[in-house]
């Protein structure tokens, strides 16, 4: 460990070391303050949104950038020569609750390099968010990472004070992992992994007996995975989220479209820009399996193993399936109406509320938040078809493609034009 500077020189260099995990689904922030440390944009300040749609501001930050492992894509490895530091547990509690009190934020997020070992380490983590809770009774928003390989025991002790737990996947597959980060094992991450799922079930289950059962990681747990660091293809990426969301109760899986940060032949060439579009359909992809009832093999198979990234997943499925539509609106099931393109699952389920009260027309399913533009090629409503034809797949196809007037290698933004309501879903990647 080098020089153990000021206390905004640690945080500034931990805050930077923090913000290549997007698992807390950051984004920065704008607001700054040139004095004292109260600076924002260069302290990680991050965004999360919570399971209502509540956006709130997390201090993202890492205990310490010192590591012993040597994973070739991190910034952080130990084989990198940079400035180490480390903050003790009392500093991320002081940090945290001085931001609180100054209204920056309304949680944390703590990651880590691994110090000595997995235990040592874990056992910083813990005596840091124990002193939040405990010492300054602290009640904000808590996402702690936990180290893999560490004790259960610490993971459970953890999940006590944490809203939210994650261990990092990082690599879709063994082989990747054995590759890029031989010093970790999938048996050390998806253990952990698999104890927090079984403890948020059986905790959920006990809280509802009796309320005086301490609560376990209420806010769930999610994990990353980085896209295009090895060659995995989106095939394997869709089935082993499905299997993480169906196996270990898991809340979210975040994917991180790979930034070179460090020179090494095991890592593919740079690219000019990471691949964030891929990243994108990722996204799209995962909200199909959580929201719209699919299966990964419907969405990606043997023979196209990576998503078409001119065309959202849910219409490219839709002209694989043309034989199934249009769709009377108002007689189609729910589960039907999921899988038109152009109607999401409040549209769907306004659709379902609304046709109670009687047929609905086509002009009244825009007011109902259809997409018009692409769901008019697949319903039909009192028997009477919106489009002014009804193309073939391959016309389809031309009409459907997204072709974006800004480079389409940009990350999409809060901000891209996307039509009124279509923000949400450049995050979460709903359809
Ligand atoms: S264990 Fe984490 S911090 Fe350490 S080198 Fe690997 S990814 Fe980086």
């Amino acid at each position: 460990m080098t020089d153990p500077g000021s206390l905004e020189e640690k945080l500034a260099i931990l805050a930077e070391g923090a913000k290549y995990d997007i698992s807390c689904a950051s984004s920065g922030s704008s607001r700054r303050n040139r004095h004292g440390i109260g600076n924002a944009a260069s302290c990680g300040i991050c965004h999360s949104w919570t399971a209502d749609g509540r956006c709130v501001s997390l201090l993202k930050i890492l205990l310490t950038n010192a590591c012993i492992y040597d994973c070739a894509y991190c910034i952080n490895r130990r084989s990198n020569d940079t400035r180490r530091v480390i903050l003790t547990p009392a500093e991320v509690a002081e940090l945290t609750i001085g931001f609180y009190r100054r209204n920056f934020i309304e949680g944390l997020f703590l990651s880590t390099g691994v110090v000595r070992n997995p235990d040592y380490t874990m056992e910083l983590l813990i005596e840091a968010i124990r002193t939040l809770r405990e010492t300054y009774r602290f009640n904000g928003y808590i996402h702690v990472k936990v180290v893999p390989g560490a004790d259960l025991l610490l993971v459970e002790r953890a999940g006590r004070y944490a809203d939210r737990v994650s261990v990092n996947m990082e690599l879709p597959t063994r082989e990747g992992l054995a590759l890029l980060a031989p010093d970790k094992s999938r048996e050390a991450i998806v253990t952990p992994m698999r104890r927090v799922g079984a403890l948020i079930v059986q905790t959920k289950a006990e809280r509802k007996v009796s309320r005086t059962v301490p609560p376990f990681a209420p806010a769930g747990q999610s994990t990353q995975l980085i896209v295009g660091a090895s060659g995995e293809n989106d095939l394997q990426i869709v089935r082993l989220s499905a299997g993480l969301y169906d196996r270990l109760a898991m809340k979210r899986v975040y994917y991180s479209a790979f930034v070179p940060v460090n020179r090494d032949n095991r890592l593919p060439a740079p690219v000019d820009t990471p691949p964030l579009l891929r990243e994108h359909r990722l996204y799209q992809a995962d909200w199909l399996l959580r929201y719209y009832g699919f299966a990964p093999d419907e969405i990606l198979d043997d023979d196209r193993p990576f998503l078409d990234l001119t065309l959202d997943p849910k219409a490219d499925w839709a002209l694989r399936h043309l034989e199934l539509f249009p769709v009377e609106v108002n007689r189609a099931p729910y589960e039907i109406l999921l899988r038109v393109p152009g109607i999401g699952v409040r549209s769907a389920e306004r659709i379902v509320r609304a046709r109670r009260g009687g047929h609905l027309a086509l002009d009244s399913l825009a007011k109902l938040g259809v997409v018009m533009k692409r769901a008019r090629y697949f319903i039909t409503a009192r028997g009477q078809f919106a489009a002014d034809l009804s193309p073939d797949a391959a016309g389809l196809r031309s009409r459907l493609a997204e072709r974006p007037t800004r480079d389409r290698w940009n990350q999409p933004s809060l901000f891209d034009d996307h039509g009124r309501g279509d923000w949400r879903s450049t995050i979460t990647g709903e359809l």
